[in-house]
């Protein structure tokens, strides 16, 4: 594609960037195919490459409009469409710019506005969103069956004893709400582990990876998280731990990402890209041990919808790898349609974008339940909390089931209670 931007602009680092992304674009069209918002809406400015085209024009010094900022937001930032591009566009760093630019062109309404800070203010702080929780889980039950079903149910942290010490540690990334909506998923995984002969370590100190403030477009503000986990962790890898576990796979891009977006920061660059260097998706690490040793198999197959989370499949290129631990665990996979597709969870999006959110879990939830399976397994928070809300079956991580396998050959996972 060709490009026109500003000098001034190709100056800086994102502009030499977002040039050299657009043109790398051949405008052909083929992400269209795999592009959620374009699926729903046959709108070629909800596509990737018309998103490209608009980005490109505001870049060219084009007034963004009001219309311009609603076909982002309604971006997923699911990148099913670098997976389909043939000339391997890096889209969301184009993205993450334009958005820049049209948040500071075209300012937001107070309502929403106040809305994006609440939703930054809150949900990357457990100290916050803890108490806010669990007093919605309180009056849960005298509530209308329409908001019951946004605040889901507490879920009880099993006990993680016995672990023991082990020569080999990793380090568990907290994360934000996933401790808060369910703890049993880091205390499965410090089992599963520790059955692997890995120590768990947790540090005070960490938390938020980042990733909400980014997709919110307060880019200082994620780098603030990034240097706070940084700082948590690093006696941790002076001492050599082996790796950084991720189990939420919406935080591991991110995560390893923080080299790159902290490159320009002389005091943290050299530990970014150590960190980058440690981060792995837990489902990358079991795959490199010998899971099928400590598998209790149970007798009979209990039938298992996997939904692969973007962040996992398109963002860190991990396909099958979950699939083929489940399998070896003794679940059967039911097959899925359309798995390339996002449930509209997203970050923050399903609260943002509501109702394309909610069409979009209730096809993936029928893709999911067409094979008619006993349970869903996916690995990501949010997906796992969007899509619970509505399913027929039980929705959990899958490191919980494989945590079942392990502790008691319990098939249905149950052993941590029903949803
Ligand atoms: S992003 Fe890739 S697939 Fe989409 S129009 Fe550009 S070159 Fe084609
Ligand atoms: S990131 Fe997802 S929603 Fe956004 S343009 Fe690409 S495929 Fe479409």
């Amino acid at each position: 594609m060709q490009t026109s931007l500003p000098q001034a602009l190709l100056a800086t680092d994102a502009g030499m960037q977002a040039d050299e992304i657009l043109r790398n674009c051949v405008h052909c069209g083929f992400c269209n195919a795999t592009c959620p918002t374009y699926q729903l809406t046959g709108d070629e400015l909800d596509g990737p490459r018309g998103r490209i085209y608009q980005i490109k024009q505001v870049l060219e010094g084009h007034q963004p409009t009001v219309k311009t900022r609603l076909h982002l937001d309604r971006c997923l930032t699911c990148r099913a469409c670098e997976t389909t591009c043939p000339s391997g566009v890096d889209y969301h760093r184009l993205l993450d710019t334009g958005r820049e630019l049209v948040e500071q062109a075209v300012p937001r309404t107070l309502p929403a506005r106040l809305l994006r800070r609440a939703l930054r203010l809150i949900l990357p702080w457990p100290a916050r969103f803890t108490p806010l929780l669990r007093t919605g889980q309180l009056f849960r039950p005298v509530l209308p069956a329409v908001l019951k079903k946004r605040i889901p149910a507490r879920q009880k942290r099993k006990s993680t004893q016995p672990v023991q010490q082990h020569a080999r540690t990793m380090l568990l990334l907290d994360g934000c709400v996933q401790p808060a909506l369910a703890p049993q998923i880091d205390a499965a995984t410090i089992r599963v582990l520790d059955a692997l002969g890995i120590y768990t370590q947790s540090v005070t100190g960490g938390g938020c990876c980042g990733a909400l403030s980014h997709h919110l477009n307060a880019m200082e503000e994620a780098r603030g998280f990034m240097r706070r986990n940084i700082d948590a962790w690093w006696p941790a890898i002076e001492q050599g731990t082996e790796a950084i576990v991720i189990t939420a796979s919406g935080c591991a891009p991110m995560v390893k990402d923080y080299g790159r977006l902290l490159a320009t920061d002389t005091a943290y660059a050299d530990k970014a890209r150590r960190v980058s260097e440690l981060a792995r998706d837990v489902s990358e690490i079991i795959a490199d041990e010998q899971l099928t040793a400590v598998i209790k198999r149970p007798a009979g197959k209990p039938r298992i919808a996997f939904h692969s989370p973007c962040s996992l499949q398109h963002a860190q290129g991990i396909n099958g790898t979950v699939e083929q631990l489940l399998e070896q665990a003794g679940y059967e996979l039911t097959t899925v349609a359309n798995s390339h597709l996002c449930c509209g969870s997203a970050g923050t999006y399903s609260i943002l974008q509501p109702a394309m959110a909610a069409t979009l879990r209730d096809n993936k939830l029928g893709s999911l339940q067409a094979g008619q399976p006993d349970m869903i397994a996916t690995a990501n928070i949010g997906c796992l909390t969007h899509m619970a809300s509505h399913a027929n079956v039980p929705v959990r991580h899958w490191i919980e089931l494989l945590d079942a396998q392990i502790q008691q050959g319990d098939p249905s996972g149950n052993h941590h209670g029903k949803r």
